[in-house]
C-alpha cells in the first residue's frame, strides 16, 4: 500500500511507501560545481574519516566524477535512467514516473544491484571530455566538448529510497535534522538498500555483512561544526547548514537563499522522485540539455543567474561564504556594497563566526623585495 505526499522538486503528489513525515529541519549541502578542481581532498577525508577499516577498500561515500564519462559505481545513472524509460516535464511539473511509481508489482523501488566490478573503478572517465576534440576547433560557450566535475555524497533524502526498501526497518530518518542512518545492529545485510538507492550511496561492507553509507558526520554536526567534506574542501565550492521546510524558506538562512529564494541551486535527477537534500549549482558551459537531464528544468535559469552573480550582493556574498568557516553559519547579512562590503554569518545563538569581504582586495607588491634582496615571481 503506498501512500501519496508532496514533492515539491518535482511540484507534484507522488506515491512513497510511508507518509510523509518532514523533519523540522533537515541537513542541506550546496556545491558549486563550477568552482571543483577534482582534487579529491573531500574524497579522501571522507575516506579517512570514516571508511578506511577492512571491507571497506572501495567503499567511498564521497566521489568526485566527471561527467560524462564518470561513474561511481559504473553506469549508476546511466543504468537507471534507461529503465525509467520518458523523463518529460511540463513548466516545473514533472509529468514521467518516479522510481517509487515505476516499481515492479511487489517491490517498492525501481532498482538494479551493480556487481562487484561496479565499485572497483571510482575514477573511471576522469578528466575525459565528451568527445574528440577536432582540429582547429574552436570553443564557444556552452562547449562543444566538455567535462564537469560532479561531487557526490548520500542526498539523506527527504523520500529515501534506502529507507523504502528496507525490510528490517533498519534504515531510518532523525526528526532533529532530517540524517538517514542505518541501524547496524538491525541490519542483516539483505542489500535492498543498495539495489533501490539510484545514487547509489548505500554500500555493503563484506567483513561485517551489512550495508552502511555517509552519517553525515553527525558528531560534528550535534556539534554545530560543518561536515568533513565541507571544511576540507580545497576550491570551497561547498556550504553546509540546515535547510527550512520547502514552504517557508527564512530570509536570512544561507542554504534556504541559494535553494528557495534565488534558485540558483537544484537537486541532482529530481525526476527520481527522492526529494535529495544535496544541492548543485549547475556548470555554466554544458550543453543546456545535459543540465536539463541531471538537474532538472530550473538549470537554465540558475545557470543564467550564476552568470550574473554580482548584480546580486547576497548571491555573491554568500558565494564568498563559502567554505570559509568550520561552523555551521544558521543566518547571514550582507554590510555595505558589492565593492568594499562583508558578508557576515552568525550561528545558533545569533553570534558572529565569519566576515568575509564581498570583492577580494587585490594587493599589488613591488616588483623586487628589498628586505629579502631577490626579485618577485608573483607581485599580486
Ligand atoms: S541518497 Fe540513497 S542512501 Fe542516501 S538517503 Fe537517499 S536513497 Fe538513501
Ligand atoms: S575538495 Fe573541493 S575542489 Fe577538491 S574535489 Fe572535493 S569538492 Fe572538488
Amino acid at each position: 500500500m503506498m501512500e501519496k505526499v508532496f514533492n515539491w522538486q518535482i511540484n507534484r503528489e507522488m506515491e512513497y511507501k510511508y507518509p510523509a513525515a518532514r523533519p523540522d529541519r533537515q541537513v542541506a549541502w550546496v556545491f558549486d560545481t563550477n568552482k571543483c578542481i577534482a582534487c579529491q581532498t573531500c574524497t579522501l577525508a571522507c575516506k579517512n574519516a570514516w571508511t578506511s577499516g577492512k571491507g571497506q577498500e572501495y567503499m567511498f561515500w564521497n566521489n568526485v566524477e566527471t561527467k560524462p564519462w564518470g561513474f561511481y559505481p559504473t553506469g549508476y545513472d546511466v543504468r537507471l535512467l534507461e529503465l525509467l524509460g520518458a523523463q518529460g516535464w511540463k513548466g516545473d511539473r514533472y509529468i514521467g514516473k518516479t522510481i517509487f511509481e515505476s516499481a515492479p508489482y511487489g517491490e517498492e523501488v525501481l532498482g538494479w544491484m551493480p556487481e562487484e566490478e561496479d565499485w572497483a573503478h571510482p575514477n573511471i572517465g576522469e578528466d575525459e571530455p565528451s568527445g574528440q576534440i577536432g582540429e582547429k576547433a574552436a570553443y564557444s560557450l556552452p562547449h562543444l566538448n566538455w567535462m564537469f566535475y560532479l561531487q557526490r555524497i548520500c542526498n539523506h533524502c527527504t523520500y529515501p529510497a534506502c529507507l523504502a526498501a528496507c525490510p528490517r526497518k533498519a534504515i531510518y530518518k532523525r526528526k532533529e535534522d532530517g540524517i538517514v542512518l542505518i541501524d547496524q545492529k538491525r541490519c542483516r545485510g539483505y542489500q535492498e538498500c543498495v539495489r533501490a538507492c539510484p545514487y547509489k550511496k548505500s554500500m555493503f561492507r563484506s567483513y561485517t555483512g551489512k550495508s552502511e553509507k555517509c552519517i553525515s558526520c553527525f558528531p560534528a554536526v550535534e556539534d554545530g561544526l560543518q561536515t568533513q567534506c565541507v571544511v576540507t574542501c580545497i576550491g570551497r565550492i561547498r556550504i553546509f547548514g540546515f535547510k527550512s521546510v520547502w514552504n517557508k524558506p527564512r530570509a536570512d538562512n544561507p542554504i534556504d537563499y541559494l535553494i528557495h529564494t534565488a534558485k540558483v541551486a537544484l537537486p541532482l535527477y529530481p525526476q527520481f522522485g527522492l526529494e535529495p537534500n544535496v544541492y548543485y549549482i549547475p556548470p555554466i558551459h554544458v550543453p543546456e540539455a545535459f543540465n536539463k537531464q541531471l538537474f532538472g528544468p530550473g538549470a537554465k535559469r540558475a545557470v543564467e543567474l550564476y552568470k550574473k552573480a554580482y548584480e546580486d550582493k547576497r548571491l555573491v556574498g554568500l558565494l564568498m561564504l563559502f567554505g570559509s568557516t568550520d561552523k555551521i553559519v544558521h543566518s547571514f547579512k550582507v554590510e555595505g556594497d558589492i565593492n568594499n562590503g562583508f558578508c557576515v554569518g552568525y550561528d545558533d545563538r545569533g553570534l558572529e563566526i565569519v566576515r568575509v569581504p564581498i570583492k577580494e582586495p587585490t594587493i599589488l607588491r613591488k616588483a623586487y623585495d628589498e628586505e629579502q634582496d631577490v626579485p618577485r615571481l608573483s607581485i599580486t
